[in-house]
């Protein structure tokens, strides 16, 4: 391995590890992007809450222009998953392997995010209800297009009540379906439900199909059409790689980071989703800026970032 020894490695690039990745750029720090393409943010079809866009802008458009800026100022990027991340306690060097290759970094920034459970349907189906927003996962986020609508939220627990409620400050229709048997309640919740005007449904549900611009889902109770489902079944955060260099990870089950992003571990940062925290992109970009910028001070603690004279500089290039 005669690679150089990389400044920062960015595990994930979607908007946290993106973003780092133009601040660290413009730092003039050498790094890596190492990206498995599974971002959350791929999966937007419109996003209409992101500032900056009146009209909105679409997920992978978004991406794809965050890589375009990161490449412009020279950060790399390779669609790989990293499946093994060791760190070197007493040089304090990380080793990062993936497929087809490795590196060696002094620094890693996870920007690994989280994937939504899905509600049982066919893959299919669910890709295109998801584009056609048939399917969100996201009232923060997308909760205004629903305004008025008829809508079913497929969750049992107090994940799932809060979610309904939240959506009932955007209609009045909102039904709550139990994911996979009779509904289970806590205490209060039903009475909360009640006040609200909330259906409550009992499960298995299964969304079964599209008819026109509504989605069809199978419950105890018969068929409902919906003009939006919300999966409420929460989500599995990535945090393999930080448990296997023994970072802390919170009751939540994310990676703990102080105000500046930095882990538990030396040397290693985490950022967006991954935290605990908003799951917002505007929330990521902010960890992501946070983290690029404690990673570049921190670097500065190790060894002096000067640049050289422009002179010099071109000698070194020219091979002189
Ligand atoms: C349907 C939907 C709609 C949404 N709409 C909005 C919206 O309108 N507005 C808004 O603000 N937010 C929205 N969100 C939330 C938003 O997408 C996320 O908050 C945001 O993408 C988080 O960014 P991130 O960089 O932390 O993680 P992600 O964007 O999820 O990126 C994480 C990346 O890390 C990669 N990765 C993970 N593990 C590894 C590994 N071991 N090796 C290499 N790569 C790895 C993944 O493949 C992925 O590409 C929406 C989410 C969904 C699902």
């Amino acid at each position: 391995m005669d690679d150089p020894i990389l400044d920062c490695l960015i595990v994930g690039g979607g908007p946290a590890g993106l973003t780092a990745a133009i601040y660290l750029a413009r730092f003039h720090l050498d790094i890596l992007v190492v990206d498995g393409g599974k971002s959350r943010a791929a999966s937007i079809p419109c996003t209409r809450n992101h500032a900056g866009y009146p009209e909105g802008i679409e997920g992978k458009e978004l991406l794809r222009r965050m890589r375009e800026q990161a490449c412009k100022y020279g950060a790399k990027i390779e669609t790989e998953f990293v499946t093994k991340l060791e760190h070197d306690a007493k040089d304090g060097l990380f080793t990062a392997t993936w497929g087809s290759g490795c590196a060696v970094a002094q620094t890693v920034l996870l920007a690994t995010g989280v994937s939504n459970r899905r509600p049982p349907m066919d893959e299919e189906l669910h890709d295109d209800a998801l584009a056609r927003g048939l399917v969100r996962y996201c009232p923060i986020c997308d909760g205004y297009e629903v305004t008025d609508k008829r809508v079913g939220v497929i969750g049992s627990d107090s994940h799932g009540v809060a979610e309904a409620l939240f959506i009932r400050s955007y209609t009045a229709d909102v039904t709550l379906i139990a994911p996979d048997k009779a509904m289970r309640l806590g205490g209060g919740d039903h009475e909360k439900l009640r006040q609200a005007g909330i259906e409550c449904v009992d499960g298995p549900a299964h969304a079964v199909a599209i008819t026109g611009n509504c989605i069809v889902v199978d419950t105890a109770e018969g068929h409902y059409t919906f003009d939006s489902i919300y999966p409420a079944l929460g989500s599995d955060t990535h945090v393999q790689l930080a448990e296997m260099v023994g970072a802390d990870l919170s009751k939540e089950d994310c990676i703990k980071v102080d105000s500046h992003q930095r882990t538990s571990v030396p040397g290693l940062y985490a950022a967006g989703d991954v935290v605990i925290g908003l799951d917002q992109i505007s929330h990521a970009m902010g960890e992501g800026g946070v983290a690029a910028t404690t990673i570049r001070n921190d670097l500065g603690e190790r060894r002096p970032l000067w640049r050289e004279p422009a002179h010099d500089a071109e000698e070194v290039e020219a091979g002189a």
